[in-house]
């Protein structure tokens, strides 16, 4: 099963890829942390991200295309993949419509998880990550992981007036792929305001139901 997770920042798309992968045994594929890898590893493509990256800004997309073309050939992705965080323009979503047809692959369901955008800029304000085990949480459970107690960090862009910039150009240039993916008969849209159980419960349905083919 091949699916896409769109959704403004602190949608909690990446929360429920991470049910996706468990329910179903499928690779997550997140440009946002291939992108943060790629720039810890101090990588000549992560230095020409950077930059954008800390603006909240879209990098640009030649790089993005090329590291999903290189991702989406590798082995793990044959039973299927989520693509959380690309395409996020429809320059990408061409690109990514040729490589798959190239690979003579499809995609299932896109899963477009809507929340208000005022709820958004407070959930992110809040939110920290754990540079040893990755684990997301929030400002209020602690200043260290509870699973492996490294001390807990802000992801730059993840400042409100940052946060804001990637409101913005989420609503300018990747809203539009809603209807993109709607004229191709394999959009789910999702309420994200609620828990995340029952968010879950919402894209389990979708997935179940069958999508394009
Ligand atoms: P979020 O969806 O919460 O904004 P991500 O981790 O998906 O966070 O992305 C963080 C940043 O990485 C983006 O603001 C952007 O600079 C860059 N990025 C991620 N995916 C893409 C993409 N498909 N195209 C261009 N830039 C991207
Ligand atoms: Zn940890």
């Amino acid at each position: 099963m091949n699916i896409i997770v769109l959704g403004a920042p602190g949608a909690g798309k990446g929360t429920q890829a991470a049910r996706i992968v468990e329910a179903f045994g499928i690779p997550h594929i997140s440009t946002g942390d291939l992108l943060r890898a790629a720039v810890q590893a101090g990588t000549e493509l992560g230095k020409a991200a950077a930059s954008y990256m800390d603006d909240g800004q879209l990098v640009p997309d030649d790089l993005v295309i090329g590291l999903v073309r290189e991702r989406l050939s590798q082995s793990d992705t044959e039973t299927g993949f989520i693509l959380d965080g690309f395409p996020r323009n429809t320059a990408q979503a061409v690109a990514l419509d040729t490589q798959l047809a190239l690979l003579d692959k499809d995609i299932d369901h896109v899963l477009a998880i809507e929340v208000d955008p005022d709820l958004i800029v407070a959930r992110i304000s809040s939110r920290r990550s754990c540079p040893a085990c990755g684990r997301i949480t929030t400002a209020a459970e602690g200043a260290v992981c509870a699973l492996c107690g490294a001390t807990l960090v802000q992801r730059v862009d993840d400042r409100e007036e940052t946060v804001r910039t990637r409101l913005a150009v989420y609503a300018e240039q990747t809203e539009p792929l809603l209807d993109y993916y709607t004229r191709c008969g394999v959009l789910s849209v999702i309420d994200g305001d609620r828990s995340v159980d029952e968010v879950w419960a919402d894209v389990r349905a979708a997935l179940d139901d069958g999508g394009k083919s």
